[in-house]
């Protein structure tokens, strides 16, 4: 009854829907890689090229979101850790070039949230060129002719199993998909019928909830189903109906992504941009940077991607040396640490580091950002100090330390931090000695309301980050 395809054939799917959540539990989390053509062979390889090395390959160890850069409209590619992929919703125009250009050649999970044509234009493309395994909706059907055309790519392929949004979970490799309860059918608008998924890949969670309204959203906190997130996806675009505020404070977003084009609504609205800045979110948009990838890390951490290193990293087929040059050549990374975030100053004071392998290096860092007083009149009152937890004396000559906005310093040649020692580095100018530096600004550089402190090495690799 799983094998239900056809759209027209949705009850009998809906009373079996805990059967085939089960089932297509199993089927996406058991089945070998080897078995399925379309990407067997290629990914084995790479893992097993990296098989000596030390550090894990980021295509075991992360889920990648990307939101791809489709203009108006969402269109957003999940990558599970064995290379699993679920891409919910298509664009309004073809995006199978894009698709192919991120390495993505089979969809496991596709999931149309609602009908409307800046979610499934692309979708008929994308079910015609390529394997599908599941494709899922709200089980509500519609009249327009980009509708009618999606489910003739449908019919089509009798071999896509269909599954309605019902309350499940789904295994994507080691990630987790959970479908939130809908409002009931013919009880509100279309928006307001988005299939809404939970990701989870160990503490990091994401929601993506297509173009929910208030409505939905306060449906959603009453059944008390929004967790708190590592990563939004805006719902409606940033539209100021795309929020509330009981959703907010449940969500507590770390990071928001508004996938958003050219358009005639004023997406994203003010209104939302102001109140996902206030609740601490660092807010990325496609109509700026392009595609955005967010990286999570089964502890709850995050990297960012942006703009053209997407293809290349997702291309990289998760080795890491590729996603580190790619994300660093521009400066472009930022690595979230999950409890550090909305802990405010006091928790960055409070010598709380984040560590990140790199070379071996095993280093804390930790920002003091509020200076006694007016931090501007007062620069050399912030500093951020670096302290070796290793055995081994850990050279830091050519390394550079970086704030969000890319006020950067770089330790001089020669500059060495000793086992157990710590070094602090001052915002202000001042005489270095080997254990206080000075970055010579005359203003404040750390934000006392959030920023994050990256330490790069001489080549460019990030050795450790701390946000707070
Ligand atoms: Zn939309």
């Amino acid at each position: 009854m799983c094998s239900s395809n056809v759209p027209g054939t949705r009850s009998a799917v809906t009373a079996t829907a805990a059967m085939c959540a089960v089932l297509a539990g199993l089927a996406m989390a058991a089945l070998p890689q080897a078995a399925r053509g379309w990407d067997g062979a290629g990914r084995a390889g790479s893992r097993a090229a990296l098989a000596n090395t030390p550090l894990p390959s980021p295509a075991d160890t992360t889920l990648a979101i990307t939101f791809l850069d489709v203009g108006q409209g969402d269109a957003v590619l999940i990558r599970a850790p064995e290379g699993q992929t679920a891409l919910v919703d298509a664009g309004r125009g073809d995006i199978v070039p894009l698709l192919r250009e991120m390495g993505v050649d089979g969809i496991d999970l596709l999931v149309a949230t609602h009908p409307h044509a800046d979610h499934i234009g692309g979708m008929a493309d994308v079910i015609g060129s390529m394997p599908v395994r599941f494709y899922m909706d709200n089980g509500q059907p519609h009249t327009t002719a980009t509708y009618r055309r999606l489910l003739a790519a449908l019919e089509a392929r009798p071999e896509i199993t269909y599954l309605e949004a019902v309350p499940r979970t789904i295994s994507l490799g080691s990630a987790e998909i959970e479908v939130l309860p809908l409002l009931p059918q013919a009880t509100t608008d279309t928006n307001n019928r988005s299939v809404t998924l939970v990701v989870r890949f160990g503490s990091f969670t994401a929601l993506l909830s297509g173009d929910s309204e208030v409505r939905q959203l306060t449906h959603l906190v009453g059944q008390g189903v929004v967790p708190a997130l590592t990563l939004l996806k805006a719902p409606h675009h940033g539209s100021d109906n795309g929020f509330t505020w009981p959703f907010l404070k449940a969500a507590r977003p770390e990071v928001v992504v508004i996938s958003v084009g050219r358009n005639g609504y004023g997406h994203p609205r003010p209104a939302a941009l102001r109140a996902y800045a206030e609740v601490g979110a660092t807010v990325l948009r496609t109509d700026v940077a392009g595609h955005v990838a967010i990286l999570g890390f089964a502890g709850g951490d995050f990297g960012v991607v942006r703009g053209e290193q997407v293809a290349l990293v997702m291309r990289a087929g998760g080795e890491r040396s590729g996603i580190e040059s790619a994300v660093v050549a521009e400066g472009d990374a930022v690595v979230g640490a999950r409890g550090a975030a909305g802990a405010g100053v006091a928790a960055a004071a409070a010598a709380g580091g984040a560590g990140a392998a790199g070379g071996g290096a095993d280093l804390r860092l930790s920002v003091y950002a509020d200076a006694p007083g007016n931090d501007n009149r007062n620069p050399n009152g912030e500093y951020v100090v670096i302290q070796n937890l290793g055995a081994a004396a850990q050279a830091i000559g050519g390394w550079r330390l970086c704030d969000l906005a890319n006020h950067c310093f770089s330790f001089p040649a020669g500059a060495v931090l000793a086992p157990g020692a710590t070094i602090t580095l001052y915002s202000g100018p001042g005489r270095s000695d080997g254990s206080r530096y000075h970055m010579g600004y005359r203003r404040a550089v750390w934000n006392n309301n959030g920023d994050t402190a990256t330490l790069y090495d001489a080549r460019g690799a990030v050795v450790v980050a701390y946000r707070y």
